[in-house]
């Protein structure tokens, strides 16, 4: 059989530990022998940031520019440990974080559903995607504790120095405590078009929720610039897609995500995405069946995991013990990479395979064939455990079943 041909090279960033393995494993076994893969490949395993003194991740970023498409691999995020087992010259920054900043992108978190695994909610039938505003609010805020018998003001200073003033409180009672957060225009808007972007893309509801009666000016921001820009750039492609944009109090949206039955993008506020996402994550059964896209508001798409490297099984891995570690989520970073590869090349063979890679991956689950995380809590009868390498090989009898 020929294989598959691609026009455009994919962004490929290779990672580190565990998923760096089963990296090499998922091409050997599922990608190279049906798809002739043109990629350009950057190794942002630490080893190698290391040694270009991090410029491997800025030109991993730019070349995702010049693509439009990249799939990452779960990379390490340095600490004082990971210094010294590197031998490290500088704490390198995130990665994910580096590469989200470049493209001033959103990150959007979808879980992938297969049945024996259920959500904690049993209504969630569909898949919830969290998208979360990742500037500004109090992850840039400004803190003080506040002595009693003092006053707090906000101030603003004009170019010409000119001041304005309004009171925050008057410490008369006791000690106490402020906080200054900021946000930008340019920054939500760009939030509210990658998310209205991507519910397009998807074909799925945009919900967006703050509290803006409580929070008039700052909240309310929010509320209006989302509205401008869905009023003014997409309210006719959304009705004609038959897809809704759908604002309400943020209370009002948490108690509609419990009774709803799931698929739709639920756009949070940087705080609201932080804790509504490891909510969701957990309620629908695991992290590593978890996918991760960062969308940028010019239409640049990063696929990944949003699971780590896990360092546990790779440490297990080096001493030559078996290994049971999931890669359904790095599967579907691939097959999401490769099916927006096709649709921006037009190429309906390339977006064929991901589909069937997909299925063939799902099947395999719903097969009772599965990784230790998911044998933990999947409800099928007929279940069996497998290693990190037989679970890939199994994928891959019914990838050639689906390939004819
Ligand atoms: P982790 O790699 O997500 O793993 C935490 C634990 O979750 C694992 O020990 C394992 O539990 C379970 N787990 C996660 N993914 C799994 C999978 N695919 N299959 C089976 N079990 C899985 O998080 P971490 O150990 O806190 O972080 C390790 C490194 O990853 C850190 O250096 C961190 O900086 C990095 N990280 C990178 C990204 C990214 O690149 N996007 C994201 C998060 C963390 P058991 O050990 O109980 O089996
Ligand atoms: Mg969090």
């Amino acid at each position: 059989m020929a294989k598959i041909q691609m026009k455009t090279p994919l962004v490929e960033m290779d990672g580190d530990e565990m998923t760096r393995v089963l990296w090499g494993w998922i091409k050997d076994t599922l990608l190279t022998p049906y798809v002739d893969l043109n990629t350009e490949y950057y190794d942002l395993g630490l080893k190698h940031r290391e040694e270009t003194k991090d410029q491997v991740t800025i030109d991993s970023a730019e070349a995702t520019k010049k693509y439009g498409v990249a799939v990452k691999c779960a990379t390490i995020t340095p600490n004082a440990a990971r210094v010294e087992e590197y031998g490290l010259s500088q704490m390198w920054k995130s990665p994910n974080g580096t590469i989200r900043a470049a493209l001033d992108g959103t990150v959007f978190r979808t879980p992938i559903i297969v049945k024996g695994v259920e959500p904690y909610i049993p209504t969630w039938t569909k898949p919830i995607t969290i998208a979360r505003h990742a500037y500004g609010d109090i992850y840039k805020n400004t803190e003080m504790q506040v002595p009693q018998g003092c006053k707090a003001e906000l101030v603003v200073t004009d170019k010409d120095g000119n001041e304005k003033r309004e009171l925050i409180h008057d410490f008369t009672r006791s000690d106490g405590i402020i906080q200054g957060v900021h946000n930008l225009d340019v920054s939500i808007a760009g939030f509210a078009r990658a998310c209205l972007n991507y519910g397009l893309d998807q074909k799925k509801d945009v919900w967006f929720a703050t509290k803006d009666t409580i929070s008039k000016k700052y909240d309310h921001r929010f509320k209006d610039i989302f509205q401008e820009i869905y009023d003014n750039e997409y309210r006719e492609r959304y009705e004609a897609a038959g897809i809704t944009y759908f604002y309400t109090l943020i209370d009002d949206a948490v108690a509609r995500v419990i009774r709803s039955n799931g698929g739709y993008i639920w756009a949070c506020k940087n705080y609201d995405g932080d804790v509504m996402s490891d909510m969701v994550s957990t309620a629908y059964g695991s992290l590593a069946m978890m996918t991760s896209v960062l969308v940028s508001p010019d239409g640049l798409y990063e696929y990944e995991a949003a699971h780590g490297t896990v360092q546990r099984h790779y440490y297990k891995y080096l001493k030559g013990e078996e290994t049971s570690t999931n890669s359904v989520a790095t599967i579907f970073a691939w097959s999401g990479a490769l099916r927006k590869r096709g649709e921006l090349d037009g190429s309906k063979e390339l977006m064929d395979f991901a589909d069937k890679l997909e299925k063939a991956t799902i099947q395999t689950i719903e097969d009772g064939v599965m990784t230790g995380d998911l044998f933990l809590i999947s409800k099928l009868e007929n279940k069996k455990k497998v290693d990190s390498k037989t679970f890939l090989d199994e994928i891959k009898l019914r990838l050639d079943g689906l390939m004819g």
